[in-house]
């Protein structure tokens, strides 16, 4: 099978192509050495330059389309070299001298950055720290939905991957990583300020009694005390910097309603054994 596909085609297969990977490493991604496989983080490479990749191709279309020889180098030759195709740095140059306001220089410092890191990641040593290159492609995926509406006077639109560009946009305004956890910068706050209401409710009642909660990081003591028959061997979860669940740190009471916090009383999990009713203060 023969097939031809334009520049922006091939943009978009860049594009789609980076967004799988987004899907696969970047939608739901932990930024936790203890628990992070590196295999894993290694993808942020190709899916970074796949999306450079498809912002050079989107700018090329822009230039074949006001005049198709604007794409090769020397354009001023009779014979045109069409074997010589310009670089990604000289089609922004290219595409500011004939649309000077399209991109202030800011912008375009922006994109020859990224630029620079996909030839690092193609040709040379490369250091990816995984909150850094995602908060790049974040704001290098805004660019390319701004230029493709500018140029062609539609917004970038896939039904595939709406989800992750619905998050990837709101991450392109900011993002803040707490506890190895991906937040926006609105809701941090706000989940800081319930770390702090949850530390003060440190015990749980019923009517009859009550119990001081199980602090993240002391099940295990707890639970080789209540049962010395060794019925559980692997605390692992429990010694991790923080809750996988919660976030709670080592010594801090969890978060409301927490899947990994045990009763203090009957040693299985506190959110559905029924022995309190409430959470409260000391
Ligand atoms: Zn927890
Ligand atoms: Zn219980």
């Amino acid at each position: 099978m023969q097939f031809e596909l334009n520049l922006l085609e091939n943009s978009y297969d860049y594009l789609n192509e980076s967004l799988e990977y987004y899907k696969r490493i970047g939608y739901d991604e932990t930024h936790n050495p203890e628990i992070d496989s590196i295999d894993e983080k290694k993808k942020w490479k190709t899916t970074f330059l796949l999306l450079v990749q498809s912002v050079e191709l989107l700018i090329k279309e822009k230039l074949y389309r006001v005049n198709s020889i604007l794409i090769y180098e020397d354009i001023d030759s009779k014979n045109i070299d069409k074997s010589k195709l310009i670089t990604y740095s000289k089609s922004i140059d290219r595409l500011l001298n004939l649309y000077p306001i399209i991109l202030q220089e800011k912008d375009k410092q922006f994109l020859l950055q990224c630029g620079n890191v996909r030839n690092e990641c193609i040709h040379g040593k490369v250091v990816i720290n995984s909150i850094e290159i995602k908060k790049k492609y974040c704001k290098l995926f805004e660019y390319y939905d701004k230029l493709h509406s500018k140029f062609f006077n539609k917004k970038y639109f896939n039904n595939i991957f709406k989800y992750e560009i619905i998050q990837i946009k709101e991450y392109a305004k900011g993002f803040d990583v707490y506890r190895g956890t991906e937040f926006l910068q609105k809701d941090l706050k706000q989940f800081k300020k319930e770390i702090e209401i949850a530390q003060l409710n440190c015990c749980v009642k019923n009517s009859k009694e009550k119990y001081d909660r199980i602090r993240f990081g002391s099940e295990e003591e707890f639970l080789k005390n209540k049962f010395p028959d060794g019925r559980y061997t692997d605390y692992s979860i429990y010694k991790l910097n923080y809750c996988s669940d919660c976030l709670a740190a080592q010594n801090e009471v969890h978060g409301e309603c927490c899947d990994l916090e045990i009763c203090p009383k009957c040693g299985m999990q506190l959110i559905t054994c029924g022995c309190f009713e409430t959470i409260c203060k000391n």
